[in-house]
Protein backbone atom coordinates (compact mmCIF):
# COMPACT_ATOMS: atom_id res chain seq x y z
CA UNK A 1 0.00 0.00 0.00
CA UNK A 2 1.15 3.36 -0.60
CA UNK A 3 0.75 6.39 1.15
CA UNK A 4 0.89 9.58 -0.68
CA UNK A 5 -0.06 13.19 0.18
CA UNK A 6 1.14 15.41 -2.97
CA UNK A 7 -1.13 15.46 -5.78
CA UNK A 8 1.89 14.84 -8.52
CA UNK A 9 2.67 11.55 -6.96
CA UNK A 10 -0.87 10.52 -6.63
CA UNK A 11 -1.43 11.46 -9.97
CA UNK A 12 1.94 9.69 -11.44
CA UNK A 13 1.03 6.67 -9.51
CA UNK A 14 -2.61 6.12 -11.27
CA UNK A 15 -1.24 6.84 -14.33
CA UNK A 16 1.53 4.46 -14.47
CA UNK A 17 -0.76 1.46 -12.91
CA UNK A 18 -3.37 2.20 -16.07
CA UNK A 19 -0.41 2.06 -18.34
CA UNK A 20 0.64 -1.71 -17.00
CA UNK A 21 -2.89 -2.26 -17.87
CA UNK A 22 -4.75 -1.79 -14.55
CA UNK A 23 -8.46 -0.62 -14.36
CA UNK A 24 -8.83 1.87 -11.55
CA UNK A 25 -11.40 1.89 -8.31
CA UNK A 26 -11.99 5.70 -6.45
CA UNK A 27 -13.40 5.59 -2.86
CA UNK A 28 -13.35 9.17 -2.13
CA UNK A 29 -13.65 9.82 1.52
CA UNK A 30 -13.16 12.76 4.70
CA UNK A 31 -11.76 9.72 6.71
CA UNK A 32 -12.71 8.71 10.18
CA UNK A 33 -13.28 5.31 8.17
CA UNK A 34 -16.45 3.35 9.55
CA UNK A 35 -17.70 -0.17 8.05
CA UNK A 36 -19.96 2.17 5.48
CA UNK A 37 -16.91 3.60 3.85
CA UNK A 38 -15.32 -0.10 3.99
CA UNK A 39 -18.35 -1.60 1.99
CA UNK A 40 -17.22 0.93 -0.86
CA UNK A 41 -13.47 -0.04 -0.35
CA UNK A 42 -14.13 -3.90 -0.51
CA UNK A 43 -16.38 -3.46 -3.96
CA UNK A 44 -14.04 -1.55 -5.47
CA UNK A 45 -10.83 -4.10 -4.65
CA UNK A 46 -13.48 -7.33 -5.89
CA UNK A 47 -14.15 -5.17 -9.18
CA UNK A 48 -10.79 -3.20 -9.79
CA UNK A 49 -6.89 -3.85 -9.99
CA UNK A 50 -6.26 -0.91 -8.36
CA UNK A 51 -7.92 0.62 -5.25
CA UNK A 52 -6.94 4.47 -4.38
CA UNK A 53 -8.83 5.76 -1.41
CA UNK A 54 -8.58 9.17 -0.84
CA UNK A 55 -8.93 11.26 2.88
CA UNK A 56 -9.54 14.72 2.54
CA UNK A 57 -11.69 16.70 4.77
CA UNK A 58 -13.00 19.09 1.80
CA UNK A 59 -12.94 22.73 3.60
CA UNK A 60 -14.97 23.94 0.57
CA UNK A 61 -17.94 22.44 1.75
CA UNK A 62 -18.73 23.21 4.95
CA UNK A 63 -20.22 26.61 5.57
CA UNK A 64 -19.92 25.98 9.19
CA UNK A 65 -16.63 26.46 10.52
CA UNK A 66 -17.05 25.10 13.92
CA UNK A 67 -18.65 21.98 12.28
CA UNK A 68 -15.76 22.02 9.82
CA UNK A 69 -13.42 21.99 13.52
CA UNK A 70 -15.26 19.15 14.91
CA UNK A 71 -15.11 16.96 11.90
CA UNK A 72 -13.27 13.95 13.49
CA UNK A 73 -10.15 12.98 12.20
CA UNK A 74 -8.55 9.79 12.40
CA UNK A 75 -5.78 9.41 9.97
CA UNK A 76 -3.41 6.85 11.32
CA UNK A 77 -6.58 4.12 11.93
CA UNK A 78 -8.28 5.17 8.63
CA UNK A 79 -5.10 4.06 6.54
CA UNK A 80 -4.36 0.26 8.76
CA UNK A 81 -8.04 -0.23 7.64
CA UNK A 82 -8.83 0.76 4.39
CA UNK A 83 -5.45 -0.87 3.37
CA UNK A 84 -6.93 -4.18 4.71
CA UNK A 85 -10.54 -3.81 3.32
CA UNK A 86 -8.39 -3.33 -0.06
CA UNK A 87 -6.86 -0.09 -0.72
CA UNK A 88 -3.59 0.18 -2.63
CA UNK A 89 -3.23 3.51 -2.29
CA UNK A 90 -3.80 6.00 -0.01
CA UNK A 91 -4.02 9.84 -0.89
CA UNK A 92 -3.94 12.43 2.19
CA UNK A 93 -3.79 15.63 0.58
CA UNK A 94 -3.00 18.85 2.36
CA UNK A 95 -5.61 22.01 2.06
CA UNK A 96 -3.10 23.62 -0.16
CA UNK A 97 -1.85 20.29 -1.98
CA UNK A 98 -6.38 20.82 -3.14
CA UNK A 99 -6.24 24.34 -3.57
CA UNK A 100 -3.13 25.81 -3.90
CA UNK A 101 -4.05 29.12 -4.93
CA UNK A 102 -6.69 29.79 -2.32
CA UNK A 103 -6.78 31.95 0.39
CA UNK A 104 -7.01 29.39 3.74
CA UNK A 105 -10.97 28.74 3.98
CA UNK A 106 -11.89 31.34 0.59
CA UNK A 107 -11.55 28.05 -2.12
CA UNK A 108 -9.60 28.54 -5.35
CA UNK A 109 -9.63 32.25 -6.65
CA UNK A 110 -9.24 33.73 -9.86
CA UNK A 111 -7.36 36.89 -10.61
CA UNK A 112 -10.75 38.80 -9.40
CA UNK A 113 -11.18 37.12 -6.24
CA UNK A 114 -14.00 35.37 -7.47
CA UNK A 115 -13.65 31.73 -6.20
CA UNK A 116 -13.39 29.30 -9.21
CA UNK A 117 -15.10 26.23 -8.81
CA UNK A 118 -17.92 23.96 -9.80
CA UNK A 119 -21.90 24.74 -9.86
CA UNK A 120 -24.07 21.65 -8.83
CA UNK A 121 -26.48 23.34 -10.54
CA UNK A 122 -30.41 23.31 -9.14
CA UNK A 123 -29.92 19.41 -7.47
CA UNK A 124 -27.60 21.22 -5.60
CA UNK A 125 -29.64 23.80 -4.03
CA UNK A 126 -32.81 21.71 -2.98
CA UNK A 127 -33.10 19.31 0.28
CA UNK A 128 -29.52 19.75 1.69
CA UNK A 129 -28.27 22.49 -0.40
CA UNK A 130 -31.32 24.56 0.64
CA UNK A 131 -29.99 23.85 4.65
CA UNK A 132 -26.36 24.09 3.71
CA UNK A 133 -25.88 26.91 1.28
CA UNK A 134 -22.68 26.21 -1.05
CA UNK A 135 -22.71 22.54 0.00
CA UNK A 136 -22.68 20.90 -3.27
CA UNK A 137 -20.78 23.41 -5.25
CA UNK A 138 -17.58 22.57 -2.41
CA UNK A 139 -18.37 18.79 -2.94
CA UNK A 140 -18.79 18.98 -6.94
CA UNK A 141 -15.25 21.25 -6.99
CA UNK A 142 -13.65 18.54 -4.84
CA UNK A 143 -14.94 15.48 -7.11
CA UNK A 144 -13.83 17.13 -10.49
CA UNK A 145 -10.64 17.63 -9.13
CA UNK A 146 -10.46 14.31 -7.83
CA UNK A 147 -11.95 12.90 -11.26
CA UNK A 148 -9.43 15.45 -13.29
CA UNK A 149 -6.12 13.34 -11.18
CA UNK A 150 -7.30 10.08 -11.40
CA UNK A 151 -9.06 9.75 -14.99
CA UNK A 152 -10.69 6.77 -16.46
CA UNK A 153 -11.97 4.80 -13.35
CA UNK A 154 -14.93 3.65 -11.49
CA UNK A 155 -15.62 5.57 -8.59
CA UNK A 156 -18.05 4.53 -5.81
CA UNK A 157 -20.54 6.23 -3.27
CA UNK A 158 -22.59 5.66 -1.01
CA UNK A 159 -26.49 5.68 -1.44
CA UNK A 160 -26.46 7.07 1.83
CA UNK A 161 -25.49 10.38 0.71
CA UNK A 162 -28.38 10.27 -1.78
CA UNK A 163 -28.47 13.70 -3.05
CA UNK A 164 -24.16 13.99 -2.83
CA UNK A 165 -24.94 10.90 -5.34
CA UNK A 166 -27.63 12.07 -7.84
CA UNK A 167 -25.26 15.30 -7.95
CA UNK A 168 -22.17 13.32 -8.91
CA UNK A 169 -23.71 11.33 -11.21
CA UNK A 170 -24.83 14.22 -13.03
CA UNK A 171 -21.76 16.46 -12.61
CA UNK A 172 -19.40 13.28 -14.34
CA UNK A 173 -21.93 12.98 -16.85
CA UNK A 174 -22.22 16.74 -17.81
CA UNK A 175 -18.56 17.80 -18.06
CA UNK A 176 -18.08 13.97 -19.85
CA UNK A 177 -15.42 12.68 -17.51
CA UNK A 178 -14.39 9.04 -18.21
CA UNK A 179 -15.60 7.98 -14.98
CA UNK A 180 -18.14 5.38 -13.79
CA UNK A 181 -19.96 5.93 -10.77
CA UNK A 182 -20.99 3.07 -8.50
CA UNK A 183 -24.10 3.58 -5.98
CA UNK A 184 -23.22 1.52 -3.01
CA UNK A 185 -25.93 0.55 -0.54
CA UNK A 186 -26.37 1.96 2.85
CA UNK A 187 -24.79 -0.01 5.85
CA UNK A 188 -26.61 0.27 9.02
CA UNK A 189 -26.15 -0.53 12.78
CA UNK A 190 -28.62 -3.66 13.90
CA UNK A 191 -31.33 -1.52 14.98
CA UNK A 192 -31.49 0.89 11.44
CA UNK A 193 -29.58 4.03 11.97
CA UNK A 194 -26.98 4.66 9.19
CA UNK A 195 -23.18 4.24 10.27
CA UNK A 196 -21.64 7.67 9.54
CA UNK A 197 -18.53 9.63 11.19
CA UNK A 198 -20.79 12.04 13.09
CA UNK A 199 -22.70 9.47 15.37
CA UNK A 200 -19.78 9.31 17.01
CA UNK A 201 -20.84 12.77 18.64
CA UNK A 202 -24.32 11.07 19.72
CA UNK A 203 -24.58 11.02 23.72
CA UNK A 204 -25.70 7.78 24.70
CA UNK A 205 -29.72 8.68 24.75
CA UNK A 206 -29.57 10.77 21.85
CA UNK A 207 -27.81 7.75 19.89
CA UNK A 208 -30.87 5.76 20.76
CA UNK A 209 -33.04 8.53 19.46
CA UNK A 210 -31.26 9.12 16.41
CA UNK A 211 -32.92 5.58 15.25
CA UNK A 212 -35.83 7.66 14.61
CA UNK A 213 -34.84 8.38 10.83
CA UNK A 214 -34.42 4.91 10.19
CA UNK A 215 -38.28 4.25 11.74
CA UNK A 216 -39.41 7.39 9.91
CA UNK A 217 -38.39 5.84 6.92
CA UNK A 218 -40.12 2.43 7.15
CA UNK A 219 -43.12 4.47 8.21
CA UNK A 220 -43.32 6.30 4.64
CA UNK A 221 -42.46 3.30 3.15
CA UNK A 222 -45.25 1.30 4.92
CA UNK A 223 -47.84 4.44 3.88
CA UNK A 224 -46.85 3.72 0.32
CA UNK A 225 -47.06 -0.03 0.56
CA UNK A 226 -50.45 0.04 2.05
CA UNK A 227 -51.59 2.37 -1.10
CA UNK A 228 -50.69 6.03 -0.36
CA UNK A 229 -49.76 7.74 -3.54
CA UNK A 230 -50.06 11.26 -2.44
CA UNK A 231 -46.34 12.90 -1.23
CA UNK A 232 -48.47 14.52 1.47
CA UNK A 233 -50.02 11.69 2.58
CA UNK A 234 -46.36 9.58 2.69
CA UNK A 235 -44.74 12.76 4.38
CA UNK A 236 -47.16 13.13 7.28
CA UNK A 237 -46.61 9.65 8.17
CA UNK A 238 -42.50 10.39 8.36
CA UNK A 239 -43.66 13.36 10.37
CA UNK A 240 -45.64 11.20 12.60
CA UNK A 241 -42.69 9.15 13.68
CA UNK A 242 -39.70 11.77 13.86
CA UNK A 243 -42.29 13.94 16.02
CA UNK A 244 -42.58 11.55 18.42
CA UNK A 245 -39.29 11.45 19.37
CA UNK A 246 -38.40 14.66 21.49
CA UNK A 247 -34.22 14.80 21.17
CA UNK A 248 -34.57 15.14 17.20
CA UNK A 249 -35.69 18.33 15.30
CA UNK A 250 -36.70 17.42 12.14
CA UNK A 251 -35.45 19.58 9.24
CA UNK A 252 -36.64 17.99 6.50
CA UNK A 253 -39.04 14.78 5.51
CA UNK A 254 -39.70 14.64 1.77
CA UNK A 255 -41.20 11.73 -0.78
CA UNK A 256 -39.61 12.28 -3.75
CA UNK A 257 -39.17 11.56 -7.83
CA UNK A 258 -35.61 9.44 -7.49
CA UNK A 259 -33.45 10.88 -10.03
CA UNK A 260 -33.90 14.49 -9.63
CA UNK A 261 -35.50 14.85 -6.41
CA UNK A 262 -37.94 17.25 -7.78
CA UNK A 263 -41.62 16.93 -6.00
CA UNK A 264 -44.19 14.64 -7.67
CA UNK A 265 -47.70 15.64 -7.82
CA UNK A 266 -48.82 11.43 -7.03
CA UNK A 267 -46.19 8.78 -6.68
CA UNK A 268 -45.11 6.90 -9.11
CA UNK A 269 -42.12 5.05 -10.59
CA UNK A 270 -38.38 5.41 -8.39
CA UNK A 271 -39.47 7.48 -5.08
CA UNK A 272 -36.84 8.29 -2.57
CA UNK A 273 -37.83 9.16 0.76
CA UNK A 274 -35.47 11.26 2.29
CA UNK A 275 -35.22 12.66 5.97
CA UNK A 276 -32.78 15.07 7.92
CA UNK A 277 -33.07 16.00 11.40
CA UNK A 278 -30.71 17.70 14.26
CA UNK A 279 -29.99 15.29 17.08
CA UNK A 280 -28.06 17.09 19.88
CA UNK A 281 -25.12 18.80 18.55
CA UNK A 282 -25.52 16.63 15.33
CA UNK A 283 -27.38 17.00 11.88
CA UNK A 284 -28.15 13.39 10.64
CA UNK A 285 -29.85 12.35 7.06
CA UNK A 286 -31.00 9.40 5.74
CA UNK A 287 -32.82 8.10 2.34
CA UNK A 288 -34.56 5.06 1.35
CA UNK A 289 -35.90 3.83 -1.94
CA UNK A 290 -39.16 3.20 -2.94
CA UNK A 291 -39.72 1.36 -6.58
CA UNK A 292 -44.05 1.73 -6.96
P1 LIG B 1 -17.72 10.84 3.73
O1 LIG B 1 -16.40 10.45 4.31
O2 LIG B 1 -18.80 11.09 4.74
O3 LIG B 1 -17.59 11.92 2.70
O4 LIG B 1 -18.22 9.56 2.93
C1 LIG B 1 -17.43 8.98 1.93
C2 LIG B 1 -18.25 8.01 1.15
O5 LIG B 1 -18.73 6.97 2.00
C3 LIG B 1 -19.49 8.67 0.51
O6 LIG B 1 -19.66 8.15 -0.80
C4 LIG B 1 -20.58 8.23 1.43
O7 LIG B 1 -21.86 8.20 0.82
C5 LIG B 1 -20.13 6.84 1.82
N1 LIG B 1 -20.77 6.42 3.06
C6 LIG B 1 -20.83 7.09 4.23
N2 LIG B 1 -21.57 6.42 5.14
C7 LIG B 1 -22.00 5.29 4.51
C8 LIG B 1 -22.84 4.18 4.91
N3 LIG B 1 -23.36 4.11 6.12
N4 LIG B 1 -23.06 3.21 4.00
C9 LIG B 1 -22.52 3.28 2.74
N5 LIG B 1 -21.74 4.30 2.31
C10 LIG B 1 -21.49 5.29 3.18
Amino acid sequence: MQLIDTVGRFTKTIESARAMGNSVGLVPTMGALHRGHLSLVERAARECDVVAVTIFVNPLQFGDPDDLAAYPRTLGADVAVAEAAGADVVFTPSDRQMYPDSAAAGGPQDMSGEPVGVHAGSLGRVLEGASRPGHFDGVATVIAKLFAMTGRCRAYFGEKDFQQLQVIRSLASRLSFPVDVVACATVREPDGLALSSRNARLSPDERTAATVLYRSLAAGAAAIAAGARRPAEVTSAMRAELGAEPLVTTDYAVAVGAEHLTPLPELAGAVRLLVAARCGPVRLIDNMEVII
